[in-house]
Protein backbone atom coordinates (compact mmCIF):
# COMPACT_ATOMS: atom_id res chain seq x y z
CA UNK A 1 0.00 0.00 0.00
CA UNK A 2 1.96 3.05 -0.99
CA UNK A 3 1.29 6.23 1.27
CA UNK A 4 2.14 8.94 -0.59
CA UNK A 5 4.48 11.73 2.12
CA UNK A 6 1.91 14.57 3.03
CA UNK A 7 2.61 18.16 0.81
CA UNK A 8 0.87 21.42 1.06
CA UNK A 9 1.13 24.20 -1.32
CA UNK A 10 -1.26 26.15 -4.11
CA UNK A 11 -2.68 23.12 -5.44
CA UNK A 12 -2.67 21.16 -2.71
CA UNK A 13 -5.23 24.08 -0.82
CA UNK A 14 -7.14 24.40 -3.91
CA UNK A 15 -7.74 20.64 -4.81
CA UNK A 16 -8.76 20.27 -1.04
CA UNK A 17 -11.51 23.03 -1.68
CA UNK A 18 -12.46 21.41 -4.95
CA UNK A 19 -13.02 18.18 -2.56
CA UNK A 20 -14.77 19.05 0.00
CA UNK A 21 -16.94 20.73 -2.10
CA UNK A 22 -17.52 17.37 -4.32
CA UNK A 23 -17.89 15.27 -0.95
CA UNK A 24 -20.11 17.69 0.55
CA UNK A 25 -22.50 17.76 -2.47
CA UNK A 26 -22.22 14.16 -2.65
CA UNK A 27 -23.46 13.57 0.85
CA UNK A 28 -26.24 16.57 1.19
CA UNK A 29 -27.91 16.05 -2.82
CA UNK A 30 -29.49 12.87 -1.21
CA UNK A 31 -31.16 14.12 1.76
CA UNK A 32 -32.87 17.02 0.00
CA UNK A 33 -36.17 16.78 -1.02
CA UNK A 34 -38.09 18.42 -4.01
CA UNK A 35 -42.24 18.13 -3.02
CA UNK A 36 -42.46 14.85 -1.38
CA UNK A 37 -40.04 12.73 -2.97
CA UNK A 38 -36.20 13.26 -3.00
CA UNK A 39 -34.50 15.88 -5.45
CA UNK A 40 -32.58 13.09 -7.22
CA UNK A 41 -33.54 9.85 -7.20
CA UNK A 42 -32.56 6.96 -9.73
CA UNK A 43 -35.71 4.58 -9.11
CA UNK A 44 -34.65 1.33 -11.41
CA UNK A 45 -37.60 -0.55 -9.42
CA UNK A 46 -39.96 1.69 -10.91
CA UNK A 47 -37.72 2.80 -13.70
CA UNK A 48 -38.11 6.50 -13.47
CA UNK A 49 -35.50 8.90 -12.85
CA UNK A 50 -36.40 12.01 -10.62
CA UNK A 51 -34.58 15.42 -10.84
CA UNK A 52 -35.67 18.83 -9.74
CA UNK A 53 -39.05 19.19 -11.25
CA UNK A 54 -38.82 16.44 -13.84
CA UNK A 55 -39.19 13.01 -13.72
CA UNK A 56 -37.73 11.20 -17.02
CA UNK A 57 -39.58 7.53 -18.00
CA UNK A 58 -38.40 4.47 -19.26
CA UNK A 59 -39.49 5.49 -22.83
CA UNK A 60 -37.52 8.15 -22.41
CA UNK A 61 -34.30 6.25 -22.23
CA UNK A 62 -32.66 8.69 -24.97
CA UNK A 63 -32.37 11.25 -22.73
CA UNK A 64 -29.39 8.89 -21.36
CA UNK A 65 -27.46 8.12 -24.61
CA UNK A 66 -27.63 12.20 -24.43
CA UNK A 67 -25.80 12.60 -20.87
CA UNK A 68 -23.37 10.30 -21.81
CA UNK A 69 -22.35 11.87 -25.25
CA UNK A 70 -22.05 14.76 -23.77
CA UNK A 71 -20.21 13.62 -20.17
CA UNK A 72 -17.95 11.65 -22.55
CA UNK A 73 -17.66 14.65 -25.62
CA UNK A 74 -16.60 16.80 -22.77
CA UNK A 75 -13.71 14.34 -21.36
CA UNK A 76 -12.51 14.07 -24.87
CA UNK A 77 -12.25 17.94 -24.79
CA UNK A 78 -10.58 18.64 -21.64
CA UNK A 79 -8.40 15.90 -21.47
CA UNK A 80 -6.87 17.08 -24.91
CA UNK A 81 -6.76 20.22 -23.62
CA UNK A 82 -5.54 20.34 -19.96
CA UNK A 83 -4.52 16.20 -19.65
CA UNK A 84 -6.20 14.25 -16.40
CA UNK A 85 -7.74 16.92 -14.77
CA UNK A 86 -10.62 14.63 -14.29
CA UNK A 87 -8.51 11.94 -12.73
CA UNK A 88 -6.75 14.26 -10.22
CA UNK A 89 -9.26 16.66 -9.30
CA UNK A 90 -12.71 15.23 -10.07
CA UNK A 91 -12.92 11.37 -9.96
CA UNK A 92 -14.24 9.70 -7.34
CA UNK A 93 -11.13 7.19 -7.25
CA UNK A 94 -8.87 10.09 -6.00
CA UNK A 95 -11.78 12.42 -4.19
CA UNK A 96 -12.73 9.55 -1.82
CA UNK A 97 -8.68 8.22 -1.36
CA UNK A 98 -7.40 11.52 -0.23
CA UNK A 99 -10.08 11.38 1.99
CA UNK A 100 -9.20 8.26 3.65
CA UNK A 101 -5.57 9.69 4.07
CA UNK A 102 -6.67 13.08 5.82
CA UNK A 103 -8.66 10.13 8.15
CA UNK A 104 -5.27 8.15 8.73
CA UNK A 105 -3.16 11.12 8.89
CA UNK A 106 -5.81 12.62 11.54
CA UNK A 107 -6.11 9.12 13.38
CA UNK A 108 -2.76 8.17 13.75
CA UNK A 109 0.30 10.82 13.48
CA UNK A 110 2.68 8.23 12.02
CA UNK A 111 0.31 7.11 9.09
CA UNK A 112 1.90 5.59 6.21
CA UNK A 113 5.35 5.34 8.46
CA UNK A 114 7.06 2.15 9.25
CA UNK A 115 7.05 3.14 12.58
CA UNK A 116 3.41 2.74 12.88
CA UNK A 117 1.77 1.11 15.89
CA UNK A 118 -0.47 -2.12 15.10
CA UNK A 119 -3.38 -0.27 17.31
CA UNK A 120 -2.91 3.11 15.33
CA UNK A 121 -3.38 0.83 12.08
CA UNK A 122 -6.61 -0.94 13.47
CA UNK A 123 -7.55 2.31 14.18
CA UNK A 124 -7.20 3.79 11.26
CA UNK A 125 -8.54 0.79 9.54
CA UNK A 126 -11.94 0.86 11.79
CA UNK A 127 -12.24 4.35 10.82
CA UNK A 128 -12.01 3.03 7.34
CA UNK A 129 -14.89 0.86 7.56
CA UNK A 130 -16.73 3.67 8.81
CA UNK A 131 -16.24 6.14 6.12
CA UNK A 132 -16.99 3.29 3.73
CA UNK A 133 -20.36 2.69 5.24
CA UNK A 134 -21.08 6.32 4.95
CA UNK A 135 -20.33 6.21 1.37
CA UNK A 136 -22.22 3.62 0.19
CA UNK A 137 -25.21 4.17 2.40
CA UNK A 138 -25.50 7.23 0.33
CA UNK A 139 -24.44 5.97 -2.82
CA UNK A 140 -27.44 3.55 -2.30
CA UNK A 141 -29.33 6.43 -1.37
CA UNK A 142 -29.12 7.41 -4.50
CA UNK A 143 -31.59 4.53 -5.89
CA UNK A 144 -33.50 4.45 -2.87
CA UNK A 145 -33.54 7.15 -0.94
CA UNK A 146 -31.48 8.20 1.89
CA UNK A 147 -34.41 9.19 4.14
CA UNK A 148 -36.78 5.93 3.67
CA UNK A 149 -33.39 3.78 4.36
CA UNK A 150 -32.80 5.66 7.68
CA UNK A 151 -36.72 5.51 8.42
CA UNK A 152 -36.80 1.67 7.78
CA UNK A 153 -33.63 1.07 10.17
CA UNK A 154 -35.05 2.99 12.67
CA UNK A 155 -38.39 1.36 12.92
CA UNK A 156 -37.36 -2.05 11.78
CA UNK A 157 -33.83 -2.55 13.41
CA UNK A 158 -32.17 -5.43 12.15
CA UNK A 159 -34.86 -6.96 10.89
CA UNK A 160 -34.82 -4.71 7.72
CA UNK A 161 -31.95 -7.83 6.56
CA UNK A 162 -35.18 -9.87 6.58
CA UNK A 163 -37.64 -7.43 5.07
CA UNK A 164 -35.37 -5.77 2.52
CA UNK A 165 -32.60 -6.47 -0.42
CA UNK A 166 -30.97 -3.24 0.06
CA UNK A 167 -28.82 -3.71 3.36
CA UNK A 168 -26.80 -6.71 1.62
CA UNK A 169 -26.07 -4.41 -1.01
CA UNK A 170 -25.08 -1.85 1.39
CA UNK A 171 -22.76 -4.38 3.16
CA UNK A 172 -21.51 -5.96 -0.08
CA UNK A 173 -20.54 -2.35 -1.48
CA UNK A 174 -19.05 -0.82 1.74
CA UNK A 175 -16.22 -3.60 1.46
CA UNK A 176 -15.79 -3.22 -1.92
CA UNK A 177 -15.14 0.43 -0.98
CA UNK A 178 -12.93 -0.39 1.62
CA UNK A 179 -11.17 -2.96 -0.47
CA UNK A 180 -10.53 0.02 -2.82
CA UNK A 181 -9.73 2.66 -1.26
CA UNK A 182 -7.94 1.59 1.75
CA UNK A 183 -6.31 -1.22 0.18
CA UNK A 184 -5.89 -1.25 -3.32
CA UNK A 185 -6.19 2.77 -3.60
CA UNK A 186 -4.44 4.37 -6.61
CA UNK A 187 -3.38 1.10 -8.22
CA UNK A 188 -7.09 1.15 -9.02
CA UNK A 189 -5.89 3.88 -11.64
CA UNK A 190 -2.69 2.09 -12.61
CA UNK A 191 -3.95 -0.82 -13.26
CA UNK A 192 -7.71 -1.04 -14.19
CA UNK A 193 -8.88 1.99 -14.85
CA UNK A 194 -10.14 2.12 -18.51
CA UNK A 195 -9.52 5.66 -19.01
CA UNK A 196 -6.03 5.64 -18.14
CA UNK A 197 -5.26 3.16 -20.67
CA UNK A 198 -7.22 5.43 -23.58
CA UNK A 199 -6.63 8.90 -22.54
CA UNK A 200 -2.80 8.54 -24.77
CA UNK A 201 -5.27 8.70 -27.96
CA UNK A 202 -7.06 11.97 -26.48
CA UNK A 203 -3.29 13.72 -26.04
CA UNK A 204 -0.95 15.31 -28.07
CA UNK A 205 2.21 17.14 -27.60
CA UNK A 206 0.06 20.61 -27.57
CA UNK A 207 -2.30 19.28 -24.34
CA UNK A 208 -1.28 20.70 -21.48
CA UNK A 209 -0.17 18.07 -18.96
CA UNK A 210 1.81 18.33 -15.51
CA UNK A 211 5.70 17.20 -16.72
CA UNK A 212 9.04 17.98 -15.56
CA UNK A 213 11.38 20.94 -17.57
CA UNK A 214 14.46 18.67 -18.47
CA UNK A 215 15.97 21.89 -20.37
CA UNK A 216 16.42 22.91 -17.16
CA UNK A 217 16.31 20.28 -14.54
CA UNK A 218 19.20 18.06 -16.32
CA UNK A 219 21.63 17.02 -15.70
CA UNK A 220 20.51 16.56 -12.46
CA UNK A 221 22.84 16.57 -9.22
CA UNK A 222 23.70 13.55 -7.15
CA UNK A 223 25.51 15.08 -4.16
CA UNK A 224 24.41 18.18 -2.30
CA UNK A 225 28.18 19.33 -1.91
CA UNK A 226 29.64 20.90 -5.56
CA UNK A 227 32.22 22.96 -6.47
CA UNK A 228 31.22 25.97 -7.91
CA UNK A 229 33.00 24.60 -11.45
CA UNK A 230 30.72 21.21 -11.09
CA UNK A 231 27.61 23.65 -9.85
CA UNK A 232 27.83 24.81 -13.70
CA UNK A 233 27.75 21.51 -15.58
CA UNK A 234 24.56 20.65 -13.30
CA UNK A 235 21.09 21.74 -14.20
CA UNK A 236 18.55 22.92 -11.64
CA UNK A 237 17.04 19.54 -10.46
CA UNK A 238 18.73 18.95 -6.78
CA UNK A 239 17.43 15.44 -6.72
CA UNK A 240 15.96 15.97 -3.84
CA UNK A 241 13.25 13.00 -5.13
CA UNK A 242 10.24 14.95 -3.10
CA UNK A 243 8.69 14.81 -6.47
CA UNK A 244 8.68 10.92 -6.42
CA UNK A 245 8.05 10.74 -2.41
CA UNK A 246 4.44 12.83 -2.65
CA UNK A 247 3.70 11.06 -5.79
CA UNK A 248 0.76 8.58 -4.98
CA UNK A 249 0.82 6.57 -7.68
CA UNK A 250 4.85 6.21 -7.11
CA UNK A 251 6.32 7.29 -10.37
CA UNK A 252 8.85 9.62 -11.36
CA UNK A 253 7.38 12.78 -13.21
CA UNK A 254 11.34 13.61 -14.65
CA UNK A 255 10.93 9.70 -16.40
CA UNK A 256 8.34 11.56 -18.76
CA UNK A 257 4.44 11.19 -18.96
CA UNK A 258 3.25 7.66 -17.72
CA UNK A 259 0.07 6.21 -17.85
CA UNK A 260 -0.18 6.26 -13.87
CA UNK A 261 0.35 10.02 -13.52
CA UNK A 262 -3.39 11.26 -12.37
CA UNK A 263 -2.72 14.45 -12.39
CA UNK A 264 -2.72 15.22 -8.50
CA UNK A 265 -0.01 18.19 -9.20
CA UNK A 266 1.81 16.72 -5.53
CA UNK A 267 4.60 16.75 -7.37
CA UNK A 268 4.34 20.53 -8.61
CA UNK A 269 3.74 21.67 -4.99
CA UNK A 270 7.18 19.43 -3.81
CA UNK A 271 8.98 21.03 -6.62
CA UNK A 272 7.52 24.27 -6.37
CA UNK A 273 9.19 23.87 -2.33
CA UNK A 274 12.26 22.70 -3.43
CA UNK A 275 13.02 25.20 -5.79
CA UNK A 276 12.00 28.27 -3.75
CA UNK A 277 14.78 27.68 -1.64
CA UNK A 278 17.05 28.60 -4.23
CA UNK A 279 14.86 31.43 -5.54
CA UNK A 280 14.12 29.22 -9.10
CA UNK A 281 11.01 28.47 -10.95
CA UNK A 282 9.27 24.77 -10.20
CA UNK A 283 10.69 22.53 -12.40
CA UNK A 284 7.72 20.53 -12.52
CA UNK A 285 4.55 21.96 -13.64
CA UNK A 286 1.62 22.59 -16.34
CA UNK A 287 2.62 22.41 -19.57
CA UNK A 288 3.12 20.84 -23.08
CA UNK A 289 5.30 19.32 -23.88
CA UNK A 290 6.24 21.03 -26.60
CA UNK A 291 7.18 24.15 -24.53
CA UNK A 292 8.88 21.59 -21.85
CA UNK A 293 10.85 19.75 -24.70
CA UNK A 294 11.53 22.25 -27.41
CA UNK A 295 10.52 25.31 -26.05
CA UNK A 296 7.42 25.26 -28.60
CA UNK A 297 4.56 27.79 -27.93
CA UNK A 298 1.20 25.25 -26.76
CA UNK A 299 -2.08 25.62 -29.42
CA UNK A 300 -5.41 25.59 -27.95
CA UNK A 301 -7.05 25.59 -31.31
CA UNK A 302 -5.66 22.16 -33.28
CA UNK A 303 -8.14 19.96 -35.72
CA UNK A 304 -8.93 17.14 -32.50
CA UNK A 305 -10.55 20.02 -29.87
CA UNK A 306 -12.22 21.80 -33.08
CA UNK A 307 -13.30 18.53 -33.57
CA UNK A 308 -14.36 17.26 -29.94
CA UNK A 309 -15.83 21.39 -29.10
CA UNK A 310 -17.82 20.91 -32.32
CA UNK A 311 -19.43 17.78 -31.53
CA UNK A 312 -19.42 18.65 -28.13
CA UNK A 313 -21.82 21.56 -29.01
CA UNK A 314 -23.64 19.87 -31.28
CA UNK A 315 -24.70 17.29 -28.96
CA UNK A 316 -25.43 19.95 -26.26
CA UNK A 317 -27.37 21.50 -28.90
CA UNK A 318 -29.59 18.71 -29.75
CA UNK A 319 -29.96 17.55 -26.27
CA UNK A 320 -31.02 21.59 -25.40
CA UNK A 321 -33.76 20.76 -28.04
CA UNK A 322 -34.99 17.78 -26.69
CA UNK A 323 -35.50 18.75 -23.16
CA UNK A 324 -37.17 21.90 -25.07
CA UNK A 325 -39.74 20.21 -26.88
CA UNK A 326 -40.18 17.22 -24.40
CA UNK A 327 -43.76 16.56 -23.87
CA UNK A 328 -45.18 17.20 -20.35
CA UNK A 329 -47.25 13.67 -21.41
CA UNK A 330 -47.24 10.73 -23.62
CA UNK A 331 -50.27 8.70 -24.92
CA UNK A 332 -50.21 5.33 -26.93
CA UNK A 333 -53.26 4.17 -28.58
CA UNK A 334 -53.65 0.41 -30.25
CA UNK A 335 -56.74 -0.91 -31.59
CA UNK A 336 -59.06 -3.36 -30.01
CA UNK A 337 -58.39 -6.99 -32.27
CA UNK A 338 -60.86 -8.36 -30.07
CA UNK A 339 -63.89 -6.32 -30.87
CA UNK A 340 -64.09 -5.70 -34.94
CA UNK A 341 -65.45 -2.74 -35.77
CA UNK A 342 -69.41 -2.71 -36.26
CA UNK A 343 -72.07 -1.12 -37.85
CA UNK A 344 -74.26 0.60 -35.47
CA UNK A 345 -77.50 2.62 -36.25
CA UNK A 346 -75.14 3.43 -39.43
CA UNK A 347 -72.12 4.65 -37.76
CA UNK A 348 -69.02 2.96 -37.86
CA UNK A 349 -68.23 2.12 -34.10
CA UNK A 350 -64.23 1.34 -33.79
CA UNK A 351 -62.58 0.29 -30.08
CA UNK A 352 -59.15 1.25 -29.13
CA UNK A 353 -57.19 0.55 -26.13
CA UNK A 354 -55.30 4.26 -25.17
CA UNK A 355 -52.67 4.80 -22.72
CA UNK A 356 -52.21 8.02 -21.42
CA UNK A 357 -49.61 9.11 -18.59
CA UNK A 358 -48.89 12.43 -17.19
CA UNK A 359 -45.43 12.84 -16.93
CA UNK A 360 -45.66 16.38 -14.84
CA UNK A 361 -45.25 16.66 -10.91
CA UNK A 362 -48.51 18.10 -10.43
CA UNK A 363 -52.39 17.11 -11.82
CA UNK A 364 -53.65 17.92 -15.08
CA UNK A 365 -56.68 17.76 -17.03
CA UNK A 366 -55.93 16.29 -19.96
CA UNK A 367 -58.10 16.62 -23.68
CA UNK A 368 -58.25 13.71 -26.14
CA UNK A 369 -60.01 14.10 -29.52
CA UNK A 370 -60.12 12.10 -32.93
CA UNK A 371 -59.62 13.37 -36.23
CA UNK A 372 -59.23 11.99 -39.77
CA UNK A 373 -55.38 12.19 -40.88
CA UNK A 374 -55.59 12.98 -44.35
CA UNK A 375 -56.56 16.34 -45.81
CA UNK A 376 -60.14 15.67 -48.03
CA UNK A 377 -60.74 12.86 -46.45
CA UNK A 378 -64.54 11.79 -47.07
CA UNK A 379 -64.99 8.30 -46.71
CA UNK A 380 -65.84 8.71 -43.12
CA UNK A 381 -66.72 12.49 -41.24
CA UNK A 382 -68.22 13.27 -37.93
CA UNK A 383 -65.74 11.43 -36.07
CA UNK A 384 -66.22 11.13 -32.53
CA UNK A 385 -65.03 9.62 -29.38
CA UNK A 386 -66.95 8.50 -26.64
CA UNK A 387 -65.28 7.87 -23.45
CA UNK A 388 -66.48 7.77 -19.75
CA UNK A 389 -64.12 11.08 -18.95
CA UNK A 390 -62.95 13.43 -21.41
CA UNK A 391 -61.00 16.04 -20.00
CA UNK A 392 -59.03 13.30 -18.17
CA UNK A 393 -58.19 14.49 -14.79
CA UNK A 394 -54.78 12.69 -14.11
CA UNK A 395 -53.33 13.08 -10.74
CA UNK A 396 -49.09 13.81 -10.86
CA UNK A 397 -47.13 10.62 -12.54
CA UNK A 398 -50.16 9.09 -13.17
CA UNK A 399 -50.24 6.43 -15.86
CA UNK A 400 -54.49 5.05 -17.33
CA UNK A 401 -54.98 3.04 -19.84
CA UNK A 402 -58.24 4.32 -21.10
CA UNK A 403 -60.99 2.59 -23.19
CA UNK A 404 -61.64 4.61 -26.62
CA UNK A 405 -64.43 4.18 -28.76
CA UNK A 406 -64.84 6.10 -31.64
CA UNK A 407 -68.03 6.76 -33.79
CA UNK A 408 -67.70 8.21 -37.63
CA UNK A 409 -70.66 8.12 -40.68
CA UNK A 410 -68.94 6.93 -43.89
CA UNK A 411 -69.03 8.93 -46.33
CA UNK A 412 -69.74 8.42 -50.03
CA UNK A 413 -67.89 5.73 -51.89
CA UNK A 414 -67.41 7.82 -55.25
CA UNK A 415 -67.27 11.33 -55.76
CA UNK A 416 -65.20 14.08 -54.69
CA UNK A 417 -62.86 11.66 -52.82
CA UNK A 418 -59.24 12.88 -52.80
CA UNK A 419 -57.54 11.11 -50.74
CA UNK A 420 -54.70 8.64 -52.60
CA UNK A 421 -56.84 5.92 -50.69
CA UNK A 422 -59.82 6.20 -51.77
CA UNK A 423 -61.67 2.71 -52.27
CA UNK A 424 -60.30 1.39 -48.97
CA UNK A 425 -62.12 0.70 -46.45
CA UNK A 426 -59.70 1.74 -43.35
CA UNK A 427 -59.31 5.80 -42.94
CA UNK A 428 -55.76 6.96 -41.27
CA UNK A 429 -57.29 8.50 -38.77
CA UNK A 430 -55.31 10.82 -35.56
CA UNK A 431 -55.79 10.78 -31.51
CA UNK A 432 -54.41 13.93 -30.50
CA UNK A 433 -53.92 14.42 -26.55
CA UNK A 434 -53.73 18.25 -25.35
CA UNK A 435 -53.64 20.21 -22.26
CA UNK A 436 -55.88 22.62 -22.94
CA UNK A 437 -59.37 22.44 -24.79
CA UNK A 438 -57.64 25.61 -26.94
CA UNK A 439 -56.95 24.65 -30.52
CA UNK A 440 -53.19 27.08 -30.33
CA UNK A 441 -52.36 24.56 -26.74
CA UNK A 442 -48.65 24.28 -27.14
CA UNK A 443 -48.44 21.28 -25.85
CA UNK A 444 -50.24 18.50 -27.69
CA UNK A 445 -49.15 14.50 -28.96
CA UNK A 446 -50.44 12.83 -31.22
CA UNK A 447 -50.97 8.94 -32.83
CA UNK A 448 -51.58 8.12 -35.83
CA UNK A 449 -54.14 4.80 -35.74
CA UNK A 450 -56.63 3.16 -38.28
CA UNK A 451 -60.82 3.46 -38.61
CA UNK A 452 -62.17 0.68 -40.45
CA UNK A 453 -65.84 1.08 -41.70
CA UNK A 454 -67.44 -2.47 -41.79
CA UNK A 455 -69.03 -3.84 -45.07
S1 LIG B 1 3.58 12.38 -11.26
FE1 LIG B 1 2.88 14.17 -10.11
S2 LIG B 1 0.86 14.66 -10.95
FE2 LIG B 1 1.39 12.59 -11.63
S3 LIG B 1 0.45 11.27 -10.09
FE3 LIG B 1 2.56 11.60 -9.43
S4 LIG B 1 2.45 13.38 -8.07
FE4 LIG B 1 0.51 13.31 -9.19
S1 LIG C 1 11.19 17.92 -6.57
FE1 LIG C 1 12.10 19.11 -8.24
S2 LIG C 1 14.22 19.35 -7.59
FE2 LIG C 1 13.42 17.69 -6.34
S3 LIG C 1 13.90 15.85 -7.49
FE3 LIG C 1 11.85 16.47 -8.13
S4 LIG C 1 12.23 17.70 -9.97
FE4 LIG C 1 14.18 17.56 -8.91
Amino acid sequence: MIVARYITGKYAVLRRIVRVVLLVSYLIVPWINWGDRPMVLLDIASRKFYFPGAVFWPQEFYFLWFVVATLGLALFLFTSLFGRMWCGWACPQTVYTEMFDAFGRIVSPRFGKASQKMWEKIAVHSVWVLASAVLTFHFIGYFVGVRAMSAEILTSGPAIFTDQAWPYFWLATTGLFYFDLGIFRHNFCVYICPYARFQSVMLDRDSNVIAYDSHRGEPRRRSKKLTPEEEASFGDCTGCTKCVQVCPTGIDIREGLQVACINCAHCVDACTDEMSRFGKETLVGFNSLNYFEERKKSRLLRPRTVAYAALLLAVIGAFTAALVNRTPFQLSVVRDRNLPPLLVENQAQNYYNVDVMNMRERPVELYLSVETAEAGETRVTQLNQIVGENPLRLKANEHRPVRVIVQGVPGAESGERTSAAAGRRSVPVRFVLKESADEAAADSVTKESMFTIPE
